[in-house]
């Protein structure tokens, strides 16, 4: 064959690829980005993206990094200042993936106070992916974590104080904080939600976070349900339920009731529905619809939120009650909060 000819050749074969990338492919990604639950992502999307502007800053880097932001604040339901549970201990959950598949997490925690940081460890250092209580406490600390004192925050105090009065597990869902404009009551934007007579709130951090390179990476972490049983793990820690990360097509997190969540596998099924090619809204609300559908009348009771994104940095969300909001940010300093459409109104 002449040169001229397999030049030919190759150049019939790459020049439609090339053009079909640019038109329909890389130029309409949207990246970098970081999603996160609640208006309390506003400023954890910040410290992410001080990771994710970098030309070469990783997706893992950031969630980790935005994740670390809250568990350095009091917050009722993420790090060591949120509310106990019923014996008056915060034990605490968190997962993360990156865009290998690699995963790690840890459960009923207490001490230490970057539980995302402590399963990167688990991801990075072990061959195994989730590592609990005491377990995951010596862990930490062979691995140089700092083993905290263990008292309550001022505020978890006097929620677990309010508690004790009648000692009823009743969780609060959104809705009705909204309309009791528990929303506003707080003490002003992104303080912590604890509510004074002793109620909580869902306010698990979860964020999802696209890169320059395209990969995709979440973390997830949080205090779990105020005032559960000893030893009571939610969603969150659970990669297939409370996280999940596919590089090829994107990835789901959220919060909320987490017993419901782990029944659906929900972010394993929400990531599912987006490789059927439904877009992150749609995936969420499926998911959504198969989880009410278990029992609607009981679903009007409880808070499940989904955020998911994809690998075009398209992003979408959908709760089960009105009340879940969620933080987008895309550049330094241009976060925003976005109410989720639900499934009751
Ligand atoms: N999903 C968390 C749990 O069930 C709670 C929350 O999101 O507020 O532990």
């Amino acid at each position: 064959m002449t040169n001229r000819r397999r030049f030919l050749e190759k150049g019939l074969l790459t020049i439609p690829f090339l053009s079909n990338l640019n038109v329909f492919g890389q130029d309409s990604v949207k990246k970098p980005i970081v999603i996160s639950t609640w208006d309390s992502g506003i400023p954890v999307n910040e410290a992410a993206m001080t990771i994710l502007k970098e030309p070469k800053g990783r997706a893992l880097d950031a969630v980790e990094k935005g994740a670390n932001q809250i568990e350095d604040t009091i917050n009722c339901c993420v790090g060591l200042g949120g509310n106990p549970d019923r014996e008056g201990k915060v034990t605490l959950d968190a997962c993360i993936m990156d865009e290998k598949m690699n995963c790690g997490g840890v459960a009923f925690m207490e001490n230490i106070k970057h539980p995302i940081s402590v399963a990167r460890k688990v991801m990075e250092d072990t061959p195994h992916v989730l590592l609990v209580g005491e377990g995951a406490r010596q862990f930490a600390i062979e691995k140089g974590f700092k083993a905290e004192k263990d008292e309550l925050s001022d505020d978890a105090k006097k929620s677990y104080e309010n508690w004790l009065k009648k000692s009823e597990y009743k969780p609060v869902k959104n809705i009705e904080l909204q309309q009791n404009n528990a929303f506003e009551k707080r003490k002003g934007p992104f303080a912590p939600q604890f509510l004074e007579n002793g109620d909580f709130n869902h306010d698990t951090m979860a964020l999802l976070a696209l890169d320059h390179s395209g990969n995709i990476s979440g973390a997830c972490t949080t205090s779990g349900m105020g005032f559960k049983m000893r030893g009571r793990v939610g969603d969150s820690p659970i990669i297939g339920a409370g996280l999940y990360v596919d590089n090829e097509v994107g990835a789901c997190t959220g919060s909320g009731q987490g017993e419901e969540v782990i029944r659906i596998a929900g972010a394993a099924m929400v990531v599912e529905f987006m490789r059927q090619g439904k877009s992150p809204e749609m995936a969420c609300k499926l998911a959504i619809e198969r989880l009410v559908k278990i029992n609607p009348k009981k679903a009007r009771d409880f808070q499940v939120g989904f955020i998911a994104l994809n690998k075009k940095g398209q992003y979408g969300s959908y709760a089960v009650n009105p009340g879940f909001v969620f933080s987008v940010t895309t550049a330094p300093g241009n976060g925003r909060v976005i109410k989720a459409k639900s499934y009751f109104n």
